[in-house]
């Protein structure tokens, strides 16, 4: 699998703000935000992508689901809501081979998306 920038931020060879992790996640904020909070989560246990989950162990993908509502929390935003996206592949405007929630939140978020 490709080596992304996602892999140095996990190996902490590219500083990132980190605002969140356990034994499972990693949790850093965007270096573009779409929102007042954008923060993206990435398992530590790595897959390019949603077509991983296929064939990936229900625990580790449950853990990584799991971690993505810990950092929510951990944010504030549990209250007042927030959207999570996974861009998946080129359609779904994925830059990044390596799994990653975007969490949005701070405002009042639009809907439909593009
Ligand atoms: P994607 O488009 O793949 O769903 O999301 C990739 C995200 O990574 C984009 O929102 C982009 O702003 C963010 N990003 C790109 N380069 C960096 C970087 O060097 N550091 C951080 N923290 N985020 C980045």
């Amino acid at each position: 699998m490709e080596d992304t920038l996602f892999d140095k931020i996990l190996r902490k060879e590219i500083s990132a703000d980190i605002v969140y992790e356990d034994d499972w996640v990693l949790a850093f904020r965007d270096i573009h935000p779409q929102a007042p909070i954008h923060v993206l989560v990435i398992p530590k246990k790595k897959w390019a992508g949603f077509q991983a989950f296929q064939s990936a162990s229900p625990e580790e993908v449950g853990r990584y689901i799991q971690g993505v509502s810990a950092v929510a929390h951990a944010l504030g935003l549990d209250e007042n809501g927030y959207r999570i996206v996974w861009n998946q592949g080129r359609d779904g405007q994925q830059t990044v081979a390596y799994v990653h929630a975007h969490i949005l939140g701070g405002r009042s978020l639009h809907w439909p998306p593009g």
